[in-house]
């Protein structure tokens, strides 16, 4: 089993998050449509095509559109996926007439995500802000016909490879709680069975494609966990509530937009545009690129943000995640990355910038922070480019000249990436104790560190009470899967450590 899940995370691996929604949507459409021809359905096939074709159609043009007039970078997927959803929830329609809401629908998403913002960020989730606009004015009331029986198990088996890849099982676990408990509570009034309740509630609700595919859109959803689990219960809370007052009701939708409006309070609420400054190389592979702000930037070190960089991309599309590789406290955000053999258009574009050429950056997020407690024993594990979110935090400390207990083990595959000296070594002389290992290459004289693999005995060898630190590990997928078992079977317990999965390597 073990084998099979590391086969599909890497398979997962290999696609941006943006990508794998959609063809989650594609496929869920494409199920739906094979349904609405053989079986006697909701709706007719032409329909849905109608429906769908419209709202692409209305997406893509009022997205272009708006994008030029805002000045904003626009994401390649994201107007598509918004059209998809809203195909999903929206009741298909083939009069001119129905066709015509159905376009207003698209025009209301698009519109809701170029002008219904805040420091460049939108706050609702487009399509349920498009979807709330046409049921309250009593337009076209959303249906969400994606939530029913016929489409339960691949519902099912799509939103489990959503939340795989993007590892946030726990906010929808949280949401389908809440909103199940409080349907068993409602229904019990109505003298109706748990079972029933819940079988209704998890077959035939729109809850597995609300809570997989519209919750965790990252740009209306809570920076940090526990913000983003009462976010969930928020949304859970809504969904199940059955409230109403007069023709505002607790639809899915409107859950989703008290969740958002909630999410806007409690987070950054902020897009900025960063002027490229400067381009170094640090190896054969390794790049640092420095990007200043007109405006203060606020973050904890080890976080990370959205880069969304306008050109002509290739399949991977035009936005990345990034850790922020420096310090906090001027207006200038460093990032390092990897690129090697045939990059993407994304990265081949990065190093073509010139400088004060634009660039977008927003959903600051992210857990992987020092602790509060200064005393706590930290073990760091970087694989490779996994090192950046550590050199945030290494050179926050060197920049207060804070000291904390951290042993640094850092795996890199050839010499020539071991390319952060002055950070660790400035590191070192606050105490940071730096174990480098060299993991694929053969070593040469004037290598100072381990070579092989970061075994349980390197760890105990080299942290005194081991089994008591926190452990943060950050690199790719495999690799952050790997340690992270090898740090259980040395007995460290899994809620002490702490990871963050590069994704895309
Ligand atoms: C929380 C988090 C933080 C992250 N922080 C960082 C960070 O600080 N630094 C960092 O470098 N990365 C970071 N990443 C990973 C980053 O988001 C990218 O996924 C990663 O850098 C790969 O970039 P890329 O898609 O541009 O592909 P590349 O790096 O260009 O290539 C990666 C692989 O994809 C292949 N490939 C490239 N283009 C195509 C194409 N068009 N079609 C098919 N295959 C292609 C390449 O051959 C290569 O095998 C982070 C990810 C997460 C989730």
């Amino acid at each position: 089993l073990k084998k099979l899940i590391n086969k599909l995370d890497a398979i997962l691996n290999s696609v941006t998050m943006y990508k794998q929604v959609l063809y989650v949507l594609i496929t869920t459409l494409v199920a739906a449509f094979i349904l609405s021809l053989f079986h006697d359905f909701f709706f007719s096939a032409g329909a849905l095509v109608l429906t769908a074709l419209v709202l692409i159609i209305v997406c893509f043009i009022a997205n272009k559109a708006l994008a030029v007039l805002t000045d904003a970078d626009s994401n390649t997927e994201s107007w598509l996926i918004t059209a998809l959803i809203l195909t999903c929830i929206l009741s298909p329609q083939s009069s001119v007439h129905g066709l015509g809401l159905i376009a207003l629908g698209g025009l209301f998403a698009m519109a809701g995500k170029y002008l219904v913002t805040y420091r460049h960020r939108h706050i609702f989730n487009p399509a349920a802000l498009a979807a709330v606009i046409l049921s309250v004015s009593k337009l076209l009331p959303a249906v969400w016909w994606v939530g029913n029986p016929h489409l339960f198990v691949i519902s099912l088996l799509l939103g489990f490879l959503v939340l795989r890849k993007i590892r946030r099982f726990e906010i929808f676990f949280c949401f389908a709680a809440v909103s199940l408990i409080l349907s068993i509570i409602i229904g019990m009034g109505h003298h109706l069975g748990v079972g029933v309740v819940v079988k209704t509630a998890i077959e035939s609700s729109p809850i597995i494609f609300l809570g997989t595919i519209m919750m965790t859109e990252p740009m209306t959803m809570p920076a940090e966990r526990y913000t983003q689990l009462i976010y969930a219960a928020i949304v859970g809370l809504v969904f199940s509530s059955q409230l109403s007052a007069g023709s505002v009701s607790a639809t899915p939708e409107m859950a989703l937009i008290v969740g958002n409006i909630f999410a806007f309070a409690f987070s950054p609420k902020y897009k900025l545009k960063l002027h490229f400054k400067e381009l170094k190389k640090l190896s054969p592979d390794i790049y640092s690129f420095t990007f200043a702000s007109d405006e203060p930037i606020h973050f904890k070190p080890g976080q990370y943000m959205e880069w969304t960089l306008s050109h002509k991309s290739d399949l991977r599309g035009n936005r990345r995640t990034f850790s922020i590789a420096s310090a906090p406290g001027n207006n200038e955000l460093e990032v390092v990355t990897k690129i090697m053999g045939k990059a993407s258009s994304f990265k081949q574009t990065m190093l073509e910038l010139k400088k004060q050429d634009g660039i977008s950056v927003g959903r600051l997020s992210g857990d992987f922070t020092l602790p509060s407690d200064k005393s706590k024993r930290l073990v760091f594990i970087a694989g490779g480019i996994g090192i950046t979110p550590f050199l945030s935090m290494l050179e926050d400390l060197i920049s207060r000249q804070e000291r904390r207990d951290i042993t640094l083990f850092y795996l890199v595959s050839g010499e020539a990436d071991y390319c952060f000296n002055e950070t660790l070594g400035e590191a070192a002389k606050l105490g940071v104790k730096v174990v480098p290992i060299l993991t694929r290459d053969k070593p040469s004289s004037q290598w100072i560190g381990q070579t092989g693999r970061l075994t349980a005995e390197l760890v105990e060898k080299g942290v005194t009470g081991h089994k008591d630190c926190t452990y943060y590990i950050s690199g790719p997928n495999a690799l952050v899967v790997a340690y992270k078992d090898l740090l259980k079977q040395a007995g460290v317990k899994g809620r002490s450590i702490i990871t963050d999965y590069f994704s895309g390597y």
